[in-house]
């Protein structure tokens, strides 16, 4: 199993390309992609495809050539195989037959974005991509509401906007990283609350590849300034417009701070003449 780069052809191991140069078989989620890795290094190892609809049938063939003696190193598109990625079954299909499956190393995005993220990283849950389905996204993010570990994500960018605004609304604000493009040329990485990387991202077309972090649940309630919880209530009025009785009901689920508090707050920054 050898981890190839994430974007920056560079991010590969003096060891990845030896043994990409000396296995007899290199299987590939997609050869034409790994082709120009390949060739970038110059290595002729001939390809093979293994993808998410062949991989059971590419697995019994390949795991044969094995038996008969061949090397073969299998490699997906981008990170490390398995992670969100093929990869498993061919492992699997060839310990189930007595081979040795050894890791080569490398990048990951997951792994890249949570070394740069600045939140604990001793102990995280990596979810991969959520349902892309909103009834089954917001179930799925009901059930880990309460996890204190670091979250990360991965989701494409014609979702990105959409999922943060949902990982706003049932997880709470919490401070988040998105990293786009690691490790390419348009590298960005924001980081801030849900809610305003959210609004950044929101309006225009997203493009690139999108690792999301989220600071696990706190045990604490967060700790806010009177002027920046006013600054939230008047952005979800703005946003949503929504009655100042959710706006504060919204508020406490995301901060964790006491309602009389919000409350009094909220009296003092809307106009609330239609509500009590
Ligand atoms: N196996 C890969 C790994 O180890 O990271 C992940 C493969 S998964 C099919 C692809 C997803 O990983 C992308 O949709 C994106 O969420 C994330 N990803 C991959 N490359 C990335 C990059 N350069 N920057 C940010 N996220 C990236």
């Amino acid at each position: 199993m050898v981890a190839t780069p994430i974007g920056n052809l560079e991010d590969i191991t003096i060891r990845a390309l030896r043994v990409l140069k000396e296995v007899d078989l290199i299987a590939a989620e997609d050869t034409r992609h790994s082709r120009i890795l390949l060739s970038a290094y110059d290595i002729r190892t001939p390809l093979v495809s293994l993808h998410e609809h062949n991989e059971r049938e590419r697995s019994a063939m390949i795991v044969s050539k094995m038996e008969s003696g061949m090397n073969v190193a299998y490699v997906s598109d981008a990170g490390t195989p398995c992670v969100s990625d093929p990869g498993y079954q061919l492992a699997a299909a060839a310990l189930e037959n007595g081979i040795r499956v050894v890791p080569v190393p490398g990048p990951s995005a997951a792994i890249a974005a949570l070394s740069v993220c600045g939140f604990p990283a001793d102990q995280f849950l990596f979810y991969g991509f959520l349902p892309p389905k909103s009834n089954s996204r917001r179930r799925f993010l009901e059930s880990i509401r309460g996890e204190e570990q670091t979250l990360i994500f991965y989701e494409s960018p014609a979702r990105i906007a959409e999922t943060m605004r949902e990982i706003q609304d049932v997880l709470g604000d919490r401070q988040a990283v998105v990293a786009r493009e690691l490790t390419k040329v348009f590298e960005e990485i924001r980081r801030g609350w849900i809610s305003d990387i959210a609004a950044g991202l929101s309006g225009s077309k997203a493009r690139g590849e999108f690792t999301i972090i989220v600071r696990g649940a706190s045990r604490e309630p967060v700790s806010m300034t009177d002027d920046e919880i006013q600054e939230r209530l008047l952005r979800l009025r703005s946003e949503r417009s929504i009655s100042l009785r959710d706006a504060v009901a919204d508020v406490v689920r995301q901060t964790g701070l006491p309602r009389k508090r919000i409350y009094d707050m909220a009296l003092k920054c809307f106009s609330f003449s239609d509500e009590n």
